[in-house]
């Protein structure tokens, strides 16, 4: 028996080792077993070019639990090693500043594990005594035993070995007893070693026999060597790829589409990407794209590798030139890593075109559900979005799809307005906005569809990004203006009529809370509806955007109180009538008040005048009284007038049965007043 040092600069590698790489303990196992698929991959090419000349025989890597010895065996039948090698490979790893390194990723030890190429050491994470039972394929070779019980001192001698290959047997410390579990073990291995490319054994196929489970002779292998992801497209049909995906998510719902990523230049990289059926919200994703390197899997945290937006996407990618153990502020540096990132991006931009071009019908019948991808694609990556104006699409509230092109030929000839700007009316919700819906079509105009949890943010964009458009949902003002072209009709209404609708209006409409409304006028026709509510554009969008927290700095709008037109159609024969009706009830009193006002106002007038050129201090006290008893007794005047008004609103239910029509259509009209109205219906009929 030979006895000697590890070869490296710290004085103990082990402590420093469990002390820092707690948390990720499970890797060992992962790494342990691409050793033994290396090795065992490295016979096969020296067996085909002729160097090895012995029979292959089974390559099985076997995995094997020792619950009374507290062992844990990883046995391969690849090249192993001679004591030389064991020498060179494992007890020479010298490192300087290590003391360094690990403190600063002591978080993190993928990092730790790849700088150092600990990839064998990381078995002493779990293990109080490792062996390691190789014999090398070599001829003539020994079989040799190197055992370490995690202090830098080694043993190695000469043993008894029939197979050629490595058997690494782990002394599994109190602290990982959970690793002698086989349930445990078969997690990790599920997690880890489901597609590896030699057959990896644990336990024995089991099989049900008058109502027991019993054992067969047949050993029970974990992976799938060949995957999906490395065979030829051509030779795989749909079914399979939809097979594959409910192996990988067992519970998820059928994908939209699928990708299958083959790429040899100027990186390698095979993989398959779904576009997954998303529930209505974007939910916190659980069904990751799994990264693997060699068939090895490393992560499902692939942010950096994958553009941020399809990281929403499943499926799997694979790629040698992603180093297995990887950090990752590694991974953001990489040139590497950002040309795998850009082409992933053209790649699955390529396939939606083609299925676009191929399937349009496919492809509308699934734009609901992928319209979150390509959005969410074209908000955050510009290239993408250059890519993807060929193929998203519009859809109107009458469930038709349209490119962006085809849709500026549907609406030029009736959606340009007087300053020759292309108007893109759209809704967020058919149900709340449909009266202004219909009144926009009635027009002949075409209203979009825009209820995406995405859609506000889309609209924006493309408004930037559209020449000569803007974008207009329909309740944001009456039909005839949400397009405004050069015809005006006339409005039937005299001033005074309109200055006192003002006040009988906006006394009846101030119930709602957190909302101002101003009463304005509009000619319209007799056939629109005599009273609506509007909420203008700027302000709507500018509180939603402040509302999903895309505003930035934008905080201001969402304090402001929810302003809204309250639109009265004075050329509506409702509104004539409360005008007269008005005239009739109040006649004399408003109108006598107002000529008081009229002539107190004139006179205050000139009494400003006078004032004008003078300074301050020649402005005398008396005159200063006058104007000053002047101010309130208008003021009086016009409360008086209008209190007259009021009451007259108050008792003259068509006015507050107007504006809860007008509310109602509008969604707006809620609880107490809701049921005021209600009762207020029925006594009007
Ligand atoms: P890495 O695999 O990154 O090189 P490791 O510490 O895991 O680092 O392994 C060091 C070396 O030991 C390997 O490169 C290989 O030459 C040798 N080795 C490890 N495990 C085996 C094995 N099961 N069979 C043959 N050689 C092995």
């Amino acid at each position: 028996m030979q006895k000697g040092n590890i070869g490296i600069t710290t004085e103990n590698i082990f402590p420093i080792i469990k002390k820092y790489l707690y948390s990720d303990h499970e890797i060992f196992l992962r790494e342990l077993i691409s050793n033994a698929v290396d090795a065992t991959q490295k016979l096969k090419t020296l067996s085909s070019v002729g160097e090895h000349k012995g029979e292959l025989g089974d390559l099985t890597i076997r995995i094997s639990i020792d619950k009374k010895k507290k062992t844990l065996t990883i046995s391969d039948k690849g090249i192993g090693m001679t004591d030389e090698e064991i020498d060179k490979y494992i007890n020479q790893i010298a490192f300087s500043g290590a003391n360094d390194f690990l403190e600063k990723y002591k978080d993190d030890a993928n990092a730790i594990i790849g700088h150092f190429g600990l990839g064998f050491y990381s078995s002493f994470m779990v293990s109080e005594k490792v062996d390691i039972v190789t014999k090398s394929y070599k001829e003539g070779s020994k079989a040799v035993k190197w055992s370490c019980d995690g202090s830098p001192e080694y043993t190695i001698k000469e043993v008894k070995k029939a197979d050629r290959g490595t058997d690494i047997i782990l002394h599994i410390d109190d602290d990982n007893k959970q690793f002698l579990e086989d349930a445990e073990v078969e997690k990790l291995l599920k997690k880890y070693c489901s597609f590896l490319p030699v057959e990896v054994a644990f336990g024995k196929e089991k099989e049900w026999k008058d109502g027991k489970e019993v054992e067969l002779d047949k050993d029970r292998i974990i992976n799938d060597t060949n995957p999906l992801w490395i065979r030829k497209p051509a030779e795989i049909k749909d079914e399979d790829y939809n097979k594959f995906y409910s192996d990988l998510y067992p519970m998820a719902e059928e994908p939209l589409f699928n990708i299958h990523l083959n790429v040899d230049y100027p990186f390698n990289l095979t993989g398959i990407l779904y576009f997954p059926k998303l529930k209505n919200n974007v939910e916190v994703q659980k069904n990751k794209i799994q990264l693997f390197s060699n068939q090895v899997y490393v992560t499902d945290s692939v942010e950096g590798i994958v553009p941020e937006f399809l990281t929403l996407l499943h499926g799997v990618i694979d790629s040698p030139d992603i180093p297995l153990n990887v950090s990752r502020s590694y991974l953001q540096s990489d040139s590497n890593v950002k040309k795998i990132s850009n082409h992933i991006t053209k790649k699955v931009a390529d396939r939606l075109e083609d299925i676009f071009k191929k399937d349009r019908k496919t492809f509308e019948e699934k734009w609901d559900d992928l319209k979150i991808f390509i959005e969410y694609g074209m908000l955050s990556d510009e290239k993408f979005y250059d890519r993807a104006k060929k193929f998203a699409l519009l859809k109107n509230v009458d469930g038709k799809y349209f490119t962006f092109d085809e849709y500026i030929e549907i609406i030029k000839a009736n959606q340009t307005d007087k300053d020759k700007q292309l108007v893109y009316l759209y809704t967020t919700s058919e149900l709340d906005q449909h009266s202004y819906i219909d009144a926009a079509k009635s027009k002949g105009y075409d209203v979009l569809l825009m209820d995406g949890q995405l859609d506000i943010h889309v609209v924006n964009q493309l408004e930037q990004k559209f020449e000569n458009s803007r974008f207009v949902r329909v309740d944001s003002d009456i039909a005839e203006k949400l397009i405004p072209k050069d015809e005006k009709m006339e409005l039937k209404l005299s001033d005074t009529q309109k200055e006192d609708l003002t006040t009988i209006f906006s006394s009846q409409v101030s119930a709602q809370d957190k909302a101002n409304f101003i009463v304005t006028f509009e000619a319209l026709s007799e056939n629109d509806v005599p009273v609506m509510i509007t909420q203008q554009e700027f302000m709507r969008r500018m509180k939603e955007m402040n509302e999903m927290g895309g505003g930035g700095g934008m905080n201001f709008y969402g304090e402001l109180p929810d302003s809204y037109n309250l639109v009265v159609n004075g050329n509506h024969s409702l509104i004539q009538r409360i005008a007269e009706d008005e005239e009739k009830e109040t006649g004399e009193k408003v109108s006598s008040l107002r000529m008081k006002v009229k002539s107190l106002e004139s006179k205050k007038e000139k009494l400003e005048k006078a004032k004008e050129g003078k300074k301050e201090e020649e402005i005398t006290q008396s005159e200063k009284d006058e104007l000053e008893d002047l101010t309130k007794k208008i003021t009086d005047l016009n409360e008086k007038k209008d209190a007259e008004l009021k009451k007259f609103a108050l008792d003259y239910k068509l006015v507050s049965q107007l504006i809860d029509l007008a509310l109602l259509s509008n969604n707006m009209l809620k609880g107490q007043a809701l049921t005021k109205f209600v009762k207020r219906s029925i006594d009007l009929i």
